[in-house]
């Protein structure tokens, strides 16, 4: 369904090009012509069609190959919703710039909020999945549970859709949390796993105009990338219309990303256009491949690193708000935190101070939140998913980034749930 939506979309796209510009060879143009009452729409410049079976994993955070983007080419992504008070407001902020995006549907929050889920179909946008609860241990569940939260996550989605083929097989791993027997099982599946190029840290509690230097200045790094952003934050929210109004004006252009069918062949490619940037390049998650591919099996004490690690192109010692404690909902147990040890352990003494504080503003995030965990400082991109108890939609836990405000943002991965509810972990040490 997707596709024939995207066919739509582009066909009637063709036809306002030729219509108005005489000619139908400058597509990469089509902002204005694209976007009536809109013109000076950021717009979306292509649409570029991938085989997950010829490219399995994607972003240069953490894999060899990425999308084979242009300079200046972006791909917007979205994980973690559809939470509506901020989702909604994101797809209007894509819509009057006529930007098609790619979400990372959680498979509880599409139970929760179906309707969220199709309106981002309809608005022509692309709909991948990120496991049905966000368990933020994929790096060290058995290969059962992790194909239950790959399987659950695509069922919930595609009910919320009423339409498998509304799905493209794209997968983002929860908290970029990879392992080996994860991504063969989706490559398995024909489902393509997708990591990331660079984030901008809206799951920390930043104000959205460092949200938006963080993008920026990423991008600006890179040259061009898959860009990770988060629909259910309300910074987020805020720094978009910037953000997007930035990349028009520094001649940045947006493609969007829908997944081969037998009717929409994968765009022609080179093998090299896949490949990582040359090394010359600053920016920070661009050494990410010389962590040695995360050997997670078999021990809980091992690497993993984390966009959160990476701050204005430096490593930083930082223990990321870390998301740990059973997460109980009505007796449905929720998945336990990653500890997202890394590779260098740190003092435990910072661990003493990371006791878990009952919160009574549930969706409060601290404001400088460096939680650590087992001597080890965690930090995972966005350990957000926590539920409220007692918060409820048809018998499972209601998500926490469910009443996501300005003034009490949303859950974030610093937010413990216990029997009781949701704690903060407030703490850090910096
Ligand atoms: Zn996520």
């Amino acid at each position: 369904m997707i596709g024939k939506v995207l066919v739509g979309v582009r066909t009637r796209r063709w036809a306002a090009l030729c219509l108005g510009l005489l000619t139908c060879t400058t597509a990469q143009t089509a902002s204005a012509a694209d976007c009536p009452g809109h013109p000076d729409a950021l717009g979306t410049s292509r649409t570029l069609v991938v085989d997950p079976r010829a490219h399995p994993r994607i972003g240069t955070m953490q894999y060899a190959e990425t999308l084979p983007l242009e300079d200046h080419e972006v791909v917007l992504t979205f994980d973690d919703g559809p939470l509506p008070r901020n989702s909604d407001q994101v797809l209007e902020i894509l819509a009057s710039q006529c930007v098609k995006a790619t979400f990372f549907i959680i498979g509880r929050m599409a139970q929760a909020y179906p309707e969220g889920v199709r309106k981002v179909r309809d608005a022509g946008h692309t709909v991948g999945t990120h496991s049905q609860d966000h368990p933020l241990s994929m790096n060290r569940m058995s290969i059962e549970r992790a194909r239950q939260e790959i399987d659950d996550g695509i069922a919930s989605v595609t009910a919320a859709l009423g339409d498998k083929a509304a799905l493209a097989p794209f997968f983002r791993i929860p908290g970029l949390l990879r392992a080996d027997g994860v991504e063969d099982y989706l490559a398995s599946q024909g489902i393509q796993t997708w990591s990331a190029d660079f984030p901008a840290d809206d799951w920390r509690h930043i104000s959205s105009s460092r949200v938006y230097d963080l993008a920026m200045q990423r991008l600006e790094d890179k040259g061009k990338g898959i860009l990770l952003l988060h629909d259910i934050q309300a910074r987020t929210v805020a720094a978009l219309p910037r953000i997007l109004h930035e990349l028009k004006a520094r001649g940045y252009r947006i493609v969007h990303v829908v997944p081969a069918t037998p009717d929409q062949p994968a765009t022609p490619t080179e093998p090299q256009q896949w490949q990582l940037h040359p090394p010359s390049e600053t920016v920070a998650i661009s050494h990410w491949p010389k962590i040695p591919n995360f050997v997670f099996a078999g021990t809980d004490a091992l690497p993993a690193p984390s966009p959160s690690d990476w701050r204005d192109g430096q490593l930083m010692p930082s223990a990321e708000p870390f998301y740990r404690g059973r997460r109980l909902a009505r007796g449905v147990p929720l998945p336990r935190e990653a500890p997202w040890p890394r590779q260098t352990p740190r003092p435990l003494e910072s661990a003493a101070s990371a006791l878990p504080v009952p919160a009574q503003s549930i969706f409060e995030i601290q404001e400088k939140p460096r939680p650590v965990t087992q001597g080890l400082a965690p930090s995972s991109h966005h350990a957000e998913q926590a539920v409220p108890a007692g918060r409820e939609t048809n018998g499972l836990a209601k998500l926490i980034s469910a009443d996501a405000s300005d003034s009490r943002p949303t859950i974030q991965e610093s937010l413990p749930v216990t029997e009781s509810g949701l704690q903060r972990v407030p703490l850090g040490t910096h």
